[in-house]
């Protein structure tokens, strides 16, 4: 028997009202209380891994007080805003440029006539940045006629510098523009005109080890860490089964990461992936190991190759209130009827995402009855899911397919029996109803056969590489 053919008639006692939750959420993942931080950053030589002792201790991040002074009163002022491209970009030219050949030299570097630098603020455009190097508007459309890569200059960040390089008698012989550590864009004249050229730098790859314990927001401590906000947000993913980062976090908890950092000429320039972590809340410690199994499918597992995730997330629609809960209901002595809800209804805006709970098979999607348009998912033999009332389905959703887990498949609205947008979401367990905010979900797969053995050879001197650097970083602060 499938379990489509199970649905039981749509019952209509649905209301909805809209919600505040989601602003309260991220005001809580990033207000904390803030006092002191201790918070380093080392890098992995290559020699440690061959056991040597040796740690270079290249960044301190203890800010000046002034710092974490002016955070004081509004949780506001606590929020963090990236350092803005025009500071990052003017930073990069101080690095970049002839200044810095001569760093130990006071003099100012001699200036060269044939080269003019601009660089682009606000409502710049190409034109107005050639008016400033004294190049006419006609010049500029030859030149954007010239090549049709051309073009790629006029696509302008605030704080991006564009220089240009004249011959004696004034001619332009090129533009040059690094639009970011990794990347730079050139015109350079040639007998047709100019030629287009786009310089990619390859960075090197090197494991970097971070550790804070919380003290304020977790943003906040891992960007004294020296943790970029992205590299933040995949930490809290991977432990996002484990930790409730805006309830459960408390001063004192910490984290260490083992992750990837792009570098181009010994400077960090971008992350990759975070290869492994611990995180300590509450006293508990977690552990976390990116491993690439053989169908090249990259998921992270405990130390012990048993899995993080559980086979189920609980809420298929972020941010929404639960306008009804799970009821078997009762004889309703009028209408005759047992009149129950064996679902939980999530009321959320029109058009509001809704994820798969759990890896499975498309068992039914499209229009039945009082469910409106409606997608039931079979997870394995014993349990599947129906989402109901949705205003459509994601894109390649149809009976047969198949879905991951957090993989959109629908959008909130209000078709079927519904009285205004809402999602409708049921759970079964052996073709019973129970109540998925109730049930006890199972933990998904741990690791397993060839796998487990060549994820224990990775895992382990993860795991030991971050014992040490701790126990390193420790010593160090009590000298
Ligand atoms: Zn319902």
């Amino acid at each position: 028997m499938t379990p489509t053919s199970k649905i039981p008639p749509y019952p209509k006692s649905h209301i909805v009202a809209a919600s505040g939750v989601a602003a309260l959420l991220s005001l809580a993942l990033l207000v904390f209380p803030s006092r002191e931080v201790e918070a380093k950053k080392t890098y992995l030589t290559p020699e440690m891994e061959n056991g040597t002792d040796s740690v270079i201790q290249e960044k301190d991040d203890l800010r000046p007080d002034s710092l974490i002074g002016e955070e004081g009163d509004s949780p506001f002022a606590r929020i963090e805003t990236p350092e803005t491209e025009q500071a990052d970009a003017e930073q990069e030219t101080k690095e970049k440029g002839p200044a810095e050949k001569l760093a130990n030299n006071p003099t100012p570097a001699p200036v060269d006539p044939n080269l003019k630098k601009v660089r682009v603020g606000n409502g710049d455009t190409l034109s107005t940045l050639f008016a400033k190097v004294g190049l006419s508007t006609n010049r500029l459309h030859d030149i954007l006629e010239s090549n049709k890569d051309a073009k790629q200059f006029s696509k302008l960040k605030i704080g991006q510098e564009l220089q240009f390089t004249f011959a004696n008698d004034g001619e332009l012989q090129a533009i040059r523009s690094q639009l970011s550590d990794l990347e730079t864009i050139s015109l350079t004249k040639s007998a047709k005109g100019f030629d287009f050229k786009r310089d990619l730098i390859k960075p090197e790859m090197r494991d970097s080890y971070a550790r804070g314990v919380i003290s304020g927001s977790l943003f906040l401590t891992a960007k004294r860490s020296g943790l970029s906000h992205d590299l933040t947000m995949d930490l809290a993913n991977i432990f996002g089964y484990d930790i409730d980062f805006a309830l459960d976090l408390r001063e004192g908890d910490e984290f260490e990461l083992i992750y990837e950092e792009k570098v181009v000429k010994g400077k960090p320039v971008g992350n990759g992936q975070i290869l492994a972590a611990r995180f300590t809340n509450r006293g508990k410690t977690y552990s976390a190991v990116r491993y690439i199994d053989k169908q090249g499918i990259a998921s992270y597992y405990r130390a012990d190759g048993t899995s993080m995730r559980k086979a189920f997330i609980r809420t298929p629609v972020d941010f929404a209130r639960i306008s009804s809960r799970f009821s078997m209901g009762r004889f309703h002595p009028v209408l005759n009827k047992i009149r129950a809800h064996k679902g939980v209804d999530y009321a959320a805006p029109r058009g509001t995402p809704i994820k798969a709970t759990a890896d499975g098979k498309i068992a039914f999607a499209g229009r039945r009855g009082g469910y409106g348009n409606a997608v039931v998912l079979q997870h394995g033999k014993t349990y599947s899911t129906l989402y109901g009332h949705m205003q459509g389905f994601a894109k390649g959703i149809q009976t047969g397919g198949t879905v991951k887990q957090g993989q959109i498949i629908g959008y909130v609205g209000t078709t079927g029996l519904s009285t205004g947008p809402h999602l409708h979401y049921e759970f079964q367990v052996n073709g019973v109803h129970v109540d998925p905010l109730g049930v006890k979900l199972p933990m998904a797969d741990a690791i397993a056969g060839t796998d487990k053995k060549l994820f224990m050879q990775k895992s382990q001197p993860l795991m030991a590489r971050m014992d040490q650097e701790k126990a390193t970083m420790l010593a160090m602060n009590k000298r």
